[in-house]
């Protein structure tokens, strides 16, 4: 589970803890947060361990998995690639560094983390593999080139590697929420909302309970799927 010191990420780690996973609980720099989100987690009788990693690293996916694997004594079969930054600017104004940062964190380190997560899941012949994308990689959002390139790019991967490992057990599906009340879209102007057809934000659990129906065995025939969660807002 990336990023899941605050937001959305921690509502899913919960979420996925009450089902009965021990979970992972990555964070980069809020350390305080993912400490708090696995303390709740372990007085609720359910099982977390808390790992500082920045996924942008090269060697971060193999470090994650070693050291999940160390701690729980059993391949990871279930890995949700949540951890996400925006950098947001209008496409002439938007420089190299605002660009790299934003693919590198939403979409490059999704897929170093699939690939290694595929390997004990190809051979469990068994695995979950959910993605946060975002309406924005759906429908256009100004100010968002960066970050609807990579979510847009991340729903592409999630169908293609869905479908090169489909008969093996392994679902891959992707979550592309709307405006949800988190720490990115604190400083967004509230207004927007009048463009959401349920005329509010959306909260963290919300999205968290579309993972873990993913996650869970009884969506074993969804695969290659995008599920919105955004109050009607991409319909
Ligand atoms: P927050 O900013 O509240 O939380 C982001 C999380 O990602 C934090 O835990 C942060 O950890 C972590 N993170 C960021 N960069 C890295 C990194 N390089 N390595 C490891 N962890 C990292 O965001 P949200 O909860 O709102 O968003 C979660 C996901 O949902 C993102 O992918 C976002 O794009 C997506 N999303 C959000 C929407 C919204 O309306 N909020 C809408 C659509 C999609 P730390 O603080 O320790 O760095």
């Amino acid at each position: 589970m990336t990023g899941a010191s605050r937001g959305i990420g921690a509502a899913i780690a919960r979420a996925l803890a009450r089902d009965g996973w021990p979970v992972g609980v990555n964070y980069r720099t809020d350390r305080d947060g993912a400490e708090a989100v696995a303390s709740e987690i372990e007085r609720d009788g359910h099982r977390a361990a808390v790992l500082e990693a920045d996924v942008t690293e090269v060697g971060a996916a193999d470090a994650l998995f070693e050291a999940l694997e160390s701690e729980f004594a059993a391949p990871v079969l279930v890995l949700v690639n949540n951890a996400g930054i925006s950098a947001d600017d209008l496409t002439p104004s938007l420089d190299d560094e605002q660009w790299c940062s934003v693919l590198d964190t939403n979409l490059t380190a999704a897929f170093r983390l699939t690939r290694r997560a595929l390997v004990p899941m190809l051979r469990a012949r068994s695995g979950r593999i959910v993605n946060i994308s975002s309406v924005v990689g759906l429908r256009a959002n100004p100010g968002q080139a960066n970050y609807a390139a990579a979510k847009a790019g991340l729903i592409a991967l999630t169908k293609t590697a869905a479908v090169e490992v489909a008969r093996r057990g392994v679902t891959i599906n992707a979550v592309a929420p709307g405006w949800i009340d988190t720490e990115m879209t604190a400083e967004v102007s509230k207004q927007l909302l009048e463009a959401v057809p349920a005329r509010r934000a959306g909260s963290p659990d919300e999205v968290a309970a579309c993972v873990r129906f993913l996650a869970s065995e009884e969506a074993s025939y969804v695969t290659g799927a995008v599920l919105t969660v955004d109050g009607g807002l991409a319909a």
